[in-house]
């Protein structure tokens, strides 16, 4: 019997979410060498993929509800590339007692939720002890010896944070961080905008198409449905780029990296909008934590909508998605001890949420793959 001839690529790179993209592109179009990039979804883009609802035509986020922001100037460049953009600066509501309001808690909301003579009187203690349109931690109003933003930190705590909190990581109240919950925090101004970053905005034509442009290079090749565990083995390379879980690219030696995931459910809904706004979170009622109507990022005009929700729950492999690291030092541990096998292996480099076990935003993942790709231009020179 004949052994199968094994394929050899240049560069090979698991995973065609962003991480594995920019360094593609990078390579291809730079260094001027072939890519082979592997994924075992049936599509592009990772988690950042979208597409259009076939019944109601609004683009809708298969993995989640995803804004891009950044300060960081060279992202937005490398990424204008690839797209236009619609400038979009995100707004999101929490249900208060059955009232909305912005969050993050700014004077607004302050004043919607509180009688008008206390809202007034705290209104002015705030603006006199941290100025006004600042941020303040949530912890730094508790340490005040003030008895009404004492009240207030407590009260923002309660309503906006902990619940929200507990349904997404799945913790007791007891078991919440002080050390998250005191990095919550109130904006002591009327700026109701999520994100302050100098760049906000959406793709305009959505995330896939801009993917679809970062891979538009005859030198990079894409094979989707092709699992790595299938296809190691059967190819070599000279360089291996692995965006996938790092535990799970060492067979889960030392234990598996615990990480949150989310049922996402979606409904189309038979009229032009769902809600106020294109995010609402809940966080003191219901299950999910958050309901997002889709057609507000890119301003789509149709006469029905789509929402999702999202139902927090355990990450269990093979049955659903990892999608946010659960940060703890015992999880920061074992991480590094995957990192320590991670840097003894030659021409192998982990990037990305999953490689890194870290909890990139689209930015920051832009930003370490045009590091990396740097580096090994600079290391092979
Ligand atoms: C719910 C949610 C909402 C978010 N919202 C925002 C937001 O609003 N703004 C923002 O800036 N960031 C947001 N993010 C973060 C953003 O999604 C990530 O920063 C980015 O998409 C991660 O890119 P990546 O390439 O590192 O990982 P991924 O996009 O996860 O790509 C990894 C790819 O590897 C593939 N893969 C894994 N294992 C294997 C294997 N064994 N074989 C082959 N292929 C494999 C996967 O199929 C996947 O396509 C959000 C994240 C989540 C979870």
């Amino acid at each position: 019997m004949s052994t199968p001839q094994l394929e050899h690529v240049k560069n090979l790179v698991v995973g065609c979410g962003l991480s594995g993209m920019v360094v593609a592109e990078r390579i291809a179009s730079q260094l001027g060498e072939p890519v082979l990039i592997i994924d075992k979804r049936s599509h592009i883009g990772g988690n950042i993929y979208d597409e259009k609802d076939p019944e109601t035509g609004v683009t809708v986020h298969k993995y989640g509800p995803h804004v891009f922001h950044t300060n960081s100037r060279e992202v937005w460049d490398y990424l204008s590339r690839f797209t236009e953009w619609h400038p979009f600066m995100y707004r999101v509501k929490a249900v208060v007692d059955g009232t909305e309001v912005p969050v993050p808690f700014n004077l607004d909301s302050l004043h919607t939720l509180f009688p008008r003579t206390m809202a007034t009187r705290i209104e002015e203690k705030l603006i006199a002890s941290f100025g006004f349109n600042t941020d303040v931690p949530i912890l730094k109003l508790r340490d005040t010896k003030d008895e009404d933003l004492h009240l207030l930190a407590d009260f923002i705590y309660e309503k906006v944070f902990a619940g929200y909190t507990m349904k997404q990581w799945g913790l007791t109240a007891k078991q919440l961080d002080a050390s998250v919950s005191g990095r919550v925090p109130v904006r002591v101004g009327r700026d109701d905008r999520y994100f302050r970053d100098t760049y906000q905005a959406i793709p305009a034509e959505g995330y896939t198409a801009m993917a679809r442009r970062m891979l538009d290079h005859p030198l990079v090749e894409v094979r989707l449905n092709a699992n790595w565990s299938d296809v190691k083995g059967k190819i070599s390379y000279d360089r291996l780029f692995f965006t996938g879980p790092i535990d799970e690219f060492f067979g889960y030696e030392f234990g598996a990296l615990p990480y949150r995931s989310l049922d996402l459910q979606f409904r189309n809904l038979p009229r032009e909008f769902a809600q106020s706004g294109p995010q609402i979170n809940f966080p003191c009622n219901y299950d999910f934590t958050r309901q997002v109507e889709y057609k507000y990022y890119l301003d789509e005009e149709t006469p029905h909508t789509t929402i999702s929700r999202e139902y927090p729950c355990a990450y269990s492999p093979g049955k659903n998605e990892p999608y946010y690291p659960v940060l703890s030092p015992e999880n920061a541990t074992l991480y590094n001890r995957y990192q320590q096998l991670a840097s003894s292996l030659p021409n192998t480099h982990f990037l990305g949420r999953l490689g890194n076990y870290k909890y990139y935003n689209i930015d920051q993942c832009v930003i370490c793959a045009l590091r990396l790709f740097n580096q090994i231009g600079k290391k092979e020179q």
